[in-house]
């Protein structure tokens, strides 16, 4: 009824999720009017149910789940897939992602006549290497441009990739993109990768006990430029490459067009949470969350009793093990123009975003 498109949004819950499922519905969203339907893995929370979509609880890593509760999405004309599954080890990662992506294409593409297009978001992880070969291999140099060669290792993107070649390619008429973010900053309390808010928990923390806020990485990581990835703008350019046919059958670099200091964002995240003392210690060994965090559990759930926060544990609000990681590394930066040349101008300035992305996870009681 009055529908131009409708979208599925598979990991409507995770960071771009949240955002696509804020989007989406608006009246001036490019290809609207959407109807929406939204994929994840748990009951609905409440932070997402302000949203006009229809909710689906599915596990996709089930193949019977997938076909029974997504066969019948008949009218769906765009996938939205922002979603995965993390395991020990890439080989597990290849097979878990390959198989859940497929189980989502091979009960929406036969079913489905109105089928145009399926946006696939990967991410800089195609240049740099899976998470476990950090370190181990020579991976391209930044800025990254999409016809970087795939690096010869496992990595669940480049089966992604095959898998979505593979199975679009079985209907006519459907195209797809792959976007590629840099780190992602946005709001979802679900998601396995939220860096500002896995660093807003710790600045509550710090505040809490008093203590200076202390950056938790190397030196090359506080110096070095890096770009990051706004949650809405990675939304923004899924939507435009589902509805514009320059972008078709395409891979996009998506970050905002600034580069960044974690030392410029640092004062940004001290003054969010009103600490004076911070900085980055020059002495003594490297600080990872994953230890200085361990037993603040306690802490944290004082916390949220005494500013009557949403009643999350905190290891459900904090992923130390991606900080720690994020934050270990040297830059990455990436280039934009095939996104501009194709017709994609949208950016973000990124201390704008920081600031919108902590003041959302506040409003939403995640963080005092
Ligand atoms: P996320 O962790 O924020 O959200 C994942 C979503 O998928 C959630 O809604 C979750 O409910 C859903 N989901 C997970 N398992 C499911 C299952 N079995 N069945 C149904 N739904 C399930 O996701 P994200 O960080 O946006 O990740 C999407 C892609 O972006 C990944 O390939 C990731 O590597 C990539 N990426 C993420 C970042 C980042 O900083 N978060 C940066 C660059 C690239």
């Amino acid at each position: 009824r009055g529908y131009q498109n409708v979208a599925l949004v598979i990991g409507v819950t995770g960071i771009v999720g949240n955002s696509l499922a804020e989007i989406l519905p608006l009246s001036d969203t490019p290809g609207g009017r959407w109807k929406v339907y939204g994929v994840a893995r748990r009951p609905r929370p409440s932070w997402n149910e302000d949203h006009p979509v229809e909710y689906i609880q599915c596990d996709i890593t089930d193949p019977q789940d997938s076909q029974t509760k997504l066969s019948v999405l008949t009218d769906v004309t765009h996938i939205f897939y922002v979603c995965w599954a993390s395991r020990p080890t890439e080989a597990e990662n290849c097979e878990v992602n390959g198989s859940m992506l497929r189980n989502v294409l091979t009960a929406v593409i036969p079913n489905a006549p109105n089928l145009r297009h399926v946006s696939l978001q990967t991410g800089g992880k195609h240049y740099k290497g899976s998470f476990e070969s950090f370190g181990k291999i020579k991976y391209h140099e930044p800025p990254y441009t999409e016809d970087m060669p795939r690096l010869d290792t496992n990595n669940f993107y480049y089966t992604l990739e095959d898998v979505l070649f593979e199975e679009t390619a079985k209907k006519e008429g459907v195209s797809w993109s792959v976007h590629r973010p840099l780190i992602i900053f946005g709001f979802s309390p679900y998601s396995m990768m939220n860096i500002l808010g896995t660093l807003s928990v710790y600045a509550a923390i710090c505040k809490h006990e008093g203590l200076p806020l202390r950056f938790p990485g190397t030196k090359l990581a506080w110096e070095n430029y890096y770009m990051a990835s706004d949650a809405d703008l990675i939304a923004e350019q899924h939507i435009w490459a589902a509805v514009d046919p320059n972008a078709k059958n395409e891979a996009f670099n998506c970050s905002n067009g600034d580069v960044f200091r974690w030392k410029q964002l640092w004062t940004v995240l001290a003054e969010q949470f009103e600490i004076e003392e911070y900085g980055f210690d020059e002495e003594g060994p490297r600080l990872k969350l994953s230890e200085l965090m361990k037993d603040k559990g306690p802490v944290w759930d004082e916390i949220v009793e005494k500013y009557q926060l949403q009643p999350n544990k905190l290891e459900q609000v904090a992923e130390w093990w991606f900080a720690d990681l994020s934050l270990g590394g040297t830059g990455f930066t990436d280039s934009m123009n095939k996104s501009k040349e194709h017709g994609f101008f949208g950016f973000r300035n990124t201390k704008n975003s920081v600031i919108n992305w902590i003041e959302k996870t506040r409003a939403y009681k995640v963080v005092p």
